[in-house]
């Protein structure tokens, strides 16, 4: 026996069959221009150091690239995403807002922010929520998944730039669609593995394409 209004709360997200499409959307290099902020930062803090410009970033760790320039460097640039106010001045991606908003009112739909704070979490988090209000509005910030391990969080679709996202589970609930960004657009992904190439691409038909299956 089921108590009227009490449905929803017991899915197991298992099977989601007759269930809203839930689609999960991570925010640095998908709603949010990490990457160009991190290389504004470091010429602006560090004019004289070497820099890795945006069409030579390879590989998600923009740290891990410093650090293989010069090993100080990896500090250097952390040092700049670490710093208060990054995260609150970061640019919205050309297009996201916009996606958001016609997707969190699209029906049977379901949308969240799924975003992994840094370890260093002092300024990351408190500024992740103040950027989701000031650009997307209180009805998103509703919508934060703060986490270090996405493959536990249950949906349909994951659009996320970073190329590998594992965790506990080794199976995740969701699809995840490669957003691509500077670090991830000279992969070659392996069929059936997906790509938006930005929010000018088809992320419509994606959603429709998996309301279908
Ligand atoms: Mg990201």
């Amino acid at each position: 026996m089921e108590l009227p209004g009490a449905g929803s709360s017991t899915g197991s997200g298992a099977g989601r069959a007759g269930s809203p499409l839930r689609v999960l959307v991570d925010m640095d290099g998908v709603l949010a221009d990490f990457e160009a902020a991190v290389l504004r930062g470091f010429c602006s803090r560090f004019p004289g150091e070497p820099r890795v410009e945006l069409a030579a970033r390879s590989g998600f760790s923009v740290r891990e690239q410093y650090g293989c320039l010069r090993e100080d460097l990896g500090d250097k640039v952390a040092s700049v995403y670490e710093s208060p106010g990054f995260f609150l001045g970061l640019d919205p991606i050309p297009g996201a807002l916009e996606a958001m908003q016609e997707m969190i009112h699209m029906q049977d739909t379901e949308v969240f922010i799924c975003t992994s704070p840094l370890r260093k979490y002092e300024h990351c988090i408190v500024e992740k929520y103040k950027w989701v209000e000031k650009h997307l509005g209180p009805e998103f910030v509703e919508r934060i998944i703060l986490t270090r391990d996405k493959t536990v969080v249950s949906a349909d679709l994951l659009f996320d730039d970073k190329d590998t996202i594992r965790g506990a589970e080794q199976n995740p609930s969701w699809e995840h669609i490669l957003f691509t960004c500077c670090h991830n657009r000279h992969l070659q992904l392996q069929a059936p593995r997906r790509r938006l190439l930005s929010w000018a691409d088809d992320w419509r038909g994606i959603l429709e394409s998996k309301r279908r299956q």
